[in-house]
Protein backbone atom coordinates (compact mmCIF):
# COMPACT_ATOMS: atom_id res chain seq x y z
CA UNK A 1 0.00 0.00 0.00
CA UNK A 2 0.97 3.34 -1.23
CA UNK A 3 0.76 6.74 -0.08
CA UNK A 4 -2.57 8.07 -0.62
CA UNK A 5 -5.64 10.20 -0.50
CA UNK A 6 -7.69 10.33 2.67
CA UNK A 7 -10.97 9.63 0.95
CA UNK A 8 -9.92 7.47 -1.48
CA UNK A 9 -8.96 4.86 1.06
CA UNK A 10 -12.04 5.85 2.98
CA UNK A 11 -13.74 4.39 -0.51
CA UNK A 12 -11.40 1.91 -0.65
CA UNK A 13 -12.15 0.51 2.56
CA UNK A 14 -16.11 0.51 1.86
CA UNK A 15 -16.83 3.31 4.17
CA UNK A 16 -18.70 5.44 1.27
CA UNK A 17 -17.79 6.98 -2.02
CA UNK A 18 -14.97 9.47 -2.49
CA UNK A 19 -17.55 12.06 -2.96
CA UNK A 20 -19.51 10.88 0.47
CA UNK A 21 -16.09 10.15 2.04
CA UNK A 22 -15.13 14.12 1.55
CA UNK A 23 -18.32 14.99 2.97
CA UNK A 24 -17.30 13.40 6.02
CA UNK A 25 -13.46 14.63 6.42
CA UNK A 26 -15.19 18.17 5.68
CA UNK A 27 -17.61 17.17 8.76
CA UNK A 28 -14.95 16.50 10.76
CA UNK A 29 -15.96 13.17 11.03
CA UNK A 30 -12.69 11.32 10.17
CA UNK A 31 -9.43 11.51 12.15
CA UNK A 32 -6.19 10.26 11.63
CA UNK A 33 -3.61 9.40 14.27
CA UNK A 34 -6.46 11.11 16.99
CA UNK A 35 -6.83 14.03 15.13
CA UNK A 36 -9.37 15.16 13.55
CA UNK A 37 -8.53 16.36 9.51
CA UNK A 38 -11.19 18.31 7.89
CA UNK A 39 -9.28 19.40 5.12
CA UNK A 40 -9.24 17.26 1.34
CA UNK A 41 -5.58 17.36 0.52
CA UNK A 42 -4.85 15.15 3.56
CA UNK A 43 -2.50 12.23 2.33
CA UNK A 44 -2.02 8.87 4.66
CA UNK A 45 0.51 6.00 4.73
CA UNK A 46 -0.69 2.11 5.52
CA UNK A 47 0.57 3.19 8.88
CA UNK A 48 -1.90 6.04 10.11
CA UNK A 49 -4.49 4.87 11.73
CA UNK A 50 -7.97 6.23 10.24
CA UNK A 51 -11.02 6.37 12.53
CA UNK A 52 -14.36 7.08 11.26
CA UNK A 53 -17.09 7.95 13.72
CA UNK A 54 -14.91 6.63 16.63
CA UNK A 55 -14.53 3.11 14.36
CA UNK A 56 -11.38 2.49 13.47
CA UNK A 57 -10.73 1.76 9.75
CA UNK A 58 -9.82 -1.82 8.43
CA UNK A 59 -6.98 -1.44 6.18
CA UNK A 60 -6.25 -4.09 3.62
CA UNK A 61 -3.65 -5.13 0.85
CA UNK A 62 -5.26 -4.96 -1.99
CA UNK A 63 -5.76 -8.22 -3.51
CA UNK A 64 -6.91 -9.38 -6.94
CA UNK A 65 -7.85 -13.40 -7.64
CA UNK A 66 -9.46 -15.04 -10.95
CA UNK A 67 -11.59 -17.78 -9.94
CA UNK A 68 -13.26 -20.23 -11.91
CA UNK A 69 -17.03 -20.22 -10.66
CA UNK A 70 -18.61 -23.63 -10.66
CA UNK A 71 -22.45 -24.07 -11.16
CA UNK A 72 -24.52 -24.11 -8.26
CA UNK A 73 -22.65 -21.15 -6.52
CA UNK A 74 -23.88 -17.95 -6.09
CA UNK A 75 -22.13 -14.36 -7.01
CA UNK A 76 -22.23 -13.29 -3.64
CA UNK A 77 -20.52 -12.58 -0.09
CA UNK A 78 -23.61 -14.53 1.58
CA UNK A 79 -26.86 -16.10 0.90
CA UNK A 80 -30.03 -16.07 3.08
CA UNK A 81 -31.15 -19.57 1.71
CA UNK A 82 -27.87 -20.88 2.98
CA UNK A 83 -26.35 -21.98 -0.57
CA UNK A 84 -23.10 -22.30 -1.73
CA UNK A 85 -21.41 -18.95 -2.67
CA UNK A 86 -18.48 -17.48 -4.32
CA UNK A 87 -16.51 -16.76 -1.05
CA UNK A 88 -16.60 -20.10 0.46
CA UNK A 89 -13.75 -20.83 -1.66
CA UNK A 90 -11.47 -18.30 -0.46
CA UNK A 91 -11.40 -19.22 3.15
CA UNK A 92 -7.71 -19.41 3.00
CA UNK A 93 -7.09 -15.92 2.87
CA UNK A 94 -7.40 -12.96 5.32
CA UNK A 95 -8.59 -10.24 2.54
CA UNK A 96 -12.50 -10.19 2.32
CA UNK A 97 -12.59 -10.26 -1.35
CA UNK A 98 -16.45 -10.25 -3.45
CA UNK A 99 -17.38 -11.08 -6.85
CA UNK A 100 -17.07 -7.99 -9.69
CA UNK A 101 -20.14 -8.40 -11.22
CA UNK A 102 -22.24 -11.65 -11.11
CA UNK A 103 -22.92 -14.94 -12.90
CA UNK A 104 -26.04 -16.49 -12.61
CA UNK A 105 -25.99 -19.30 -10.04
CA UNK A 106 -26.41 -22.16 -12.97
CA UNK A 107 -23.68 -20.38 -14.91
CA UNK A 108 -19.94 -21.58 -14.15
CA UNK A 109 -16.65 -19.56 -15.63
CA UNK A 110 -14.86 -16.55 -15.36
CA UNK A 111 -15.34 -14.41 -12.26
CA UNK A 112 -13.00 -11.75 -10.70
CA UNK A 113 -12.98 -11.37 -7.18
CA UNK A 114 -10.91 -8.81 -5.33
CA UNK A 115 -11.31 -6.02 -2.22
CA UNK A 116 -10.70 -3.34 -4.79
CA UNK A 117 -14.18 -1.43 -4.68
CA UNK A 118 -12.77 1.10 -6.99
CA UNK A 119 -11.67 -1.26 -9.57
CA UNK A 120 -14.51 -3.23 -9.28
CA UNK A 121 -17.08 0.07 -9.75
CA UNK A 122 -14.80 1.02 -12.69
CA UNK A 123 -14.98 -2.66 -14.37
CA UNK A 124 -18.76 -3.62 -13.44
CA UNK A 125 -19.07 0.50 -15.37
CA UNK A 126 -21.03 -0.14 -18.66
CA UNK A 127 -18.63 2.67 -20.14
CA UNK A 128 -15.50 0.38 -20.35
CA UNK A 129 -17.55 -1.92 -22.66
CA UNK A 130 -15.26 -5.06 -21.63
CA UNK A 131 -15.78 -7.72 -23.40
CA UNK A 132 -16.76 -11.14 -22.31
CA UNK A 133 -17.33 -14.47 -24.11
CA UNK A 134 -19.60 -17.16 -22.91
CA UNK A 135 -19.91 -20.68 -24.58
CA UNK A 136 -23.55 -21.57 -24.49
CA UNK A 137 -24.85 -25.04 -24.82
CA UNK A 138 -28.45 -24.62 -26.75
CA UNK A 139 -30.66 -26.69 -27.90
CA UNK A 140 -31.61 -26.71 -31.67
CA UNK A 141 -28.60 -25.82 -34.19
CA UNK A 142 -28.97 -21.91 -35.25
CA UNK A 143 -28.10 -21.47 -38.88
CA UNK A 144 -26.58 -18.24 -40.14
CA UNK A 145 -29.71 -16.27 -40.36
CA UNK A 146 -29.83 -16.59 -36.43
CA UNK A 147 -26.23 -15.67 -35.60
CA UNK A 148 -26.57 -13.09 -37.79
CA UNK A 149 -29.23 -11.39 -35.32
CA UNK A 150 -26.78 -12.13 -32.85
CA UNK A 151 -24.58 -9.92 -34.10
CA UNK A 152 -27.33 -7.43 -35.60
CA UNK A 153 -28.76 -6.80 -32.03
CA UNK A 154 -31.75 -8.95 -30.52
CA UNK A 155 -34.83 -7.24 -28.75
CA UNK A 156 -34.64 -8.57 -25.27
CA UNK A 157 -37.57 -7.05 -22.58
CA UNK A 158 -37.94 -3.07 -24.14
CA UNK A 159 -33.97 -3.16 -25.00
CA UNK A 160 -31.74 -3.91 -27.85
CA UNK A 161 -28.70 -5.74 -27.50
CA UNK A 162 -25.43 -4.13 -28.48
CA UNK A 163 -24.01 -6.11 -31.56
CA UNK A 164 -22.51 -9.19 -30.23
CA UNK A 165 -19.83 -11.78 -31.95
CA UNK A 166 -20.95 -15.07 -32.38
CA UNK A 167 -20.07 -18.47 -33.51
CA UNK A 168 -21.14 -22.28 -34.09
CA UNK A 169 -18.32 -24.20 -31.81
CA UNK A 170 -19.63 -27.86 -32.67
CA UNK A 171 -22.86 -29.11 -33.02
CA UNK A 172 -24.78 -32.70 -32.15
CA UNK A 173 -27.13 -33.65 -35.18
CA UNK A 174 -28.20 -36.16 -33.46
CA UNK A 175 -29.09 -34.63 -30.50
CA UNK A 176 -30.38 -31.44 -32.26
CA UNK A 177 -28.05 -29.12 -29.67
CA UNK A 178 -25.06 -26.69 -30.39
CA UNK A 179 -22.30 -25.41 -28.61
CA UNK A 180 -22.23 -21.61 -29.50
CA UNK A 181 -19.80 -18.62 -28.32
CA UNK A 182 -20.96 -15.38 -27.97
CA UNK A 183 -19.00 -12.01 -27.22
CA UNK A 184 -21.04 -9.35 -26.03
CA UNK A 185 -19.73 -5.98 -23.85
CA UNK A 186 -22.91 -5.36 -22.01
CA UNK A 187 -23.94 -6.68 -18.66
CA UNK A 188 -27.69 -6.61 -18.63
CA UNK A 189 -29.16 -9.53 -15.90
CA UNK A 190 -29.67 -12.78 -18.30
CA UNK A 191 -28.53 -11.24 -20.91
CA UNK A 192 -26.86 -14.92 -22.82
CA UNK A 193 -30.12 -16.57 -21.56
CA UNK A 194 -32.76 -14.02 -22.91
CA UNK A 195 -30.46 -12.94 -25.90
CA UNK A 196 -30.44 -17.02 -27.17
CA UNK A 197 -33.67 -17.31 -25.81
CA UNK A 198 -35.42 -14.24 -28.27
CA UNK A 199 -34.18 -15.36 -31.47
CA UNK A 200 -35.08 -19.53 -30.62
CA UNK A 201 -32.32 -21.57 -29.05
CA UNK A 202 -32.72 -21.77 -25.10
CA UNK A 203 -29.75 -22.42 -23.51
CA UNK A 204 -29.65 -25.75 -21.36
CA UNK A 205 -25.49 -24.50 -19.98
CA UNK A 206 -23.46 -21.66 -19.71
CA UNK A 207 -19.82 -20.72 -18.98
CA UNK A 208 -18.41 -17.56 -19.13
CA UNK A 209 -14.81 -18.67 -21.12
CA UNK A 210 -13.18 -14.87 -21.17
CA UNK A 211 -13.22 -11.44 -19.46
CA UNK A 212 -11.47 -8.52 -21.75
CA UNK A 213 -8.05 -10.25 -22.56
CA UNK A 214 -8.19 -12.55 -19.15
CA UNK A 215 -9.35 -16.52 -19.59
CA UNK A 216 -9.17 -19.88 -17.73
CA UNK A 217 -6.16 -21.25 -19.09
CA UNK A 218 -4.80 -23.80 -16.46
CA UNK A 219 -7.60 -23.60 -13.68
CA UNK A 220 -10.66 -26.07 -13.46
CA UNK A 221 -13.90 -25.34 -11.77
CA UNK A 222 -13.31 -24.14 -7.90
CA UNK A 223 -10.37 -23.03 -8.49
CA UNK A 224 -8.41 -19.61 -8.30
CA UNK A 225 -5.07 -17.59 -9.06
CA UNK A 226 -3.98 -14.43 -8.22
CA UNK A 227 -4.08 -12.16 -10.85
CA UNK A 228 -0.08 -10.98 -12.23
CA UNK A 229 0.89 -7.32 -11.63
CA UNK A 230 0.67 -6.84 -15.28
CA UNK A 231 -2.71 -8.51 -15.26
CA UNK A 232 -3.87 -5.98 -12.29
CA UNK A 233 -2.43 -2.90 -14.31
CA UNK A 234 -3.85 -4.00 -17.62
CA UNK A 235 -7.54 -3.80 -16.20
CA UNK A 236 -6.63 -0.88 -14.39
N1 LIG B 1 -25.75 -14.01 -19.17
C1 LIG B 1 -26.58 -14.87 -18.55
O1 LIG B 1 -27.68 -15.12 -19.02
N2 LIG B 1 -26.16 -15.43 -17.41
C2 LIG B 1 -24.96 -15.19 -16.85
O2 LIG B 1 -24.63 -15.73 -15.81
C3 LIG B 1 -24.10 -14.29 -17.52
C4 LIG B 1 -24.53 -13.71 -18.68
Amino acid sequence: MEIERLQKVMANAGVASRRASEKMITEGRVKVNGKVVSELGTKVSPQDVITVNGHVLEREKKVYYLFYKPRGVISAVSDDKGRKVVTDYFTAITERVYPVGRLDYDTSGLLLMTNDGELANKLMHPRYKIEKTYLAKVTGIPNNDALKKLRLGVKIDKYTTAPAKSKIISTDQKKKKALISLTIHEGRYHQVKKMLAAIGYPVEKLRRSSYGFLTLQGLVSGEYRPLTRDEVERLK
